[in-house]
């Protein structure tokens, strides 16, 4: 089994115990540091024996592939996007479709791991504040691990896709008064108090599994680096597992190049693309978070000093699309790629298109847009924005009449 420890990521404290999510010297945030020596000895071929997806990279996963959970998470798709890159005007774009994971979001990246993690500790019963996504995946592996399981919802803003699962998977959906920021201060007192094991991304197993989008990337394109990440930013769980990702990468010298991580956050919620534009390295939590995309309707992220780390460290970008963007970016995704993602993931190609007219993306590079999840979840927001079904009669000139045929 990899051979790892936590540390603190902001004093470097090692910490020992395994129910804490912040450091007890400084309460900075929590990191794994997996011993990378014997993955030297080894080249990325190696890994090929298994399957793409998640445990393709154990050696770079803190926890034993012996006890793993696992319902196939990750292996998803890397589209090679030749409508959509011709539509914004770029030579080369591609879209890594983590829609296709099991319960239709990367989250499963994650909770595979951090689930197995939880099995592992001897954990009766796991839970996680989350805006639909998180908790969609946690219920799911909590059932496959026999667990019990608690989430923790803010009450009348999670999309009904993800409300569904949560509930199908036989979790206690708790519907908190209150935003996820507030959401998640609640599940931290229960973790705090030892009531429960948190399964949120401050849980430093949960990047760790999440790394893997970013080893799937590489291996797919040959180890043929892109210039450009781009992806959507709410807690920012994700670019900072990537980023992690990339530093091992380098580490045990399989890859010489690093891309460029731009995050995208939505207007009305963008604590992480304000601090960018303002050249800081923390940011100022907003209190009153809103927009259409509510997977990335967060003011206060968790590992927001992480993915400003991430953006500089690799010259990357951040910014903001609006609303409207992000909904027209969404239809032009299904319309050129037949590809449908949910609000928060089109925001990755909202801010693609921006940064092209920006001239900050310059139109030779090769970019990577990862959309994070699956149209279906919320299929309110894509009936409002299109057309009703036509009214017609059981007749064939009715039909051509319709169609102009
Ligand atoms: C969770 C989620 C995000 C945001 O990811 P963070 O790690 O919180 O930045 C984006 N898109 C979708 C679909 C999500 O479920
Ligand atoms: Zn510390």
């Amino acid at each position: 089994m990899t051979v790892h420890k936590i540390v603190c990521w902001d004093c470097g404290a090692d910490v020992n115990d395994p129910y804490v999510n912040t450091c007890p010297k400084c309460g900075g945030l929590l990191s794994v540091k997996i011993d990378l020596e014997p993955i030297k000895e080894m080249k990325p071929k190696d890994l090929r024996k298994e399957p793409l997806g998640v445990w393709r990279y154990a050696p770079f996963l803190p926890v034993d592939p012996a006890n793993k959970v696992s319902i196939q998470e990750g292996g998803t798709p890397l589209y090679k996007t030749c409508r959509l890159a011709e539509e914004v005007g770029l030579s080369r774009a591609y879209v890594k479709f983590d829609g296709l994971n099991p319960t239709g979001s990367f989250k499963d990246r994650g909770m595979t791991v951090g689930v197995s993690r939880a099995k592992e500790l001897g954990a009766k019963i796991v839970g996680c504040a989350s805006t639909g996504n998180t908790s969609a995946s946690l219920a799911a592996y909590a059932a496959k691990a026999d667990m019990k399981c608690a989430v923790f919802l803010p009450s009348g803003k999670v999309a009904a896709g993800k409300l569904a699962q949560a509930l199908f998977y036989g979790a206690k959906v708790l519907s908190v008064d209150g935003n996820f920021d507030e959401a998640l201060d609640l599940a931290r007192k229960m973790a705090d108090a030892r009531k429960l094991y948190l399964l949120n991304s401050i849980n430093p197993y949960r990047p760790e599994g999440q790394k893997s989008v970013l080893f799937e990337i590489i291996d797919q394109l040959e180890y043929d680096v892109p210039d450009r990440i781009i992806l959507p930013v709410g807690n920012a769980g994700n670019i900072s597992a990537i980023h992690k990702a990339i530093q091992e990468l380098k580490e045990v010298g399989w890859i010489d190049k690093v891309p460029m991580l731009t995050g995208i956050q939505a207007a009305g919620a963008a604590p992480i693309a304000k601090a960018f534009d303002a050249e800081k390295i923390d940011f100022i939590p907003e209190d009153h978070p809103e927009t259409i995309a509510t997977a990335i309707r967060i003011g206060n992220p968790v590992s927001g000093r992480k993915a400003l780390r991430a953006i500089y460290d690799t010259g990357g970008y951040s910014t903001t699309v609006t609303d409207e963007e992000i909904v027209d970016s969404q239809r032009l995704l299904g319309k050129t790629e037949g590809v449908c993602v949910e609000p928060a993931s089109a925001a990755s190609i909202a801010g693609l298109r921006k940064l092209i007219s920006a001239g900050v993306i310059d139109r030779d590079e090769k970019v990577v847009c990862i959309c994070t999840g699956n149209g279906l979840k919320d299929p309110d927001t894509i009936i409002k924005s299109s057309p009703s079904p036509i009214p017609c009669k059981n007749s064939v000139e009715e039909v051509e009449r319709i169609l102009s045929l």
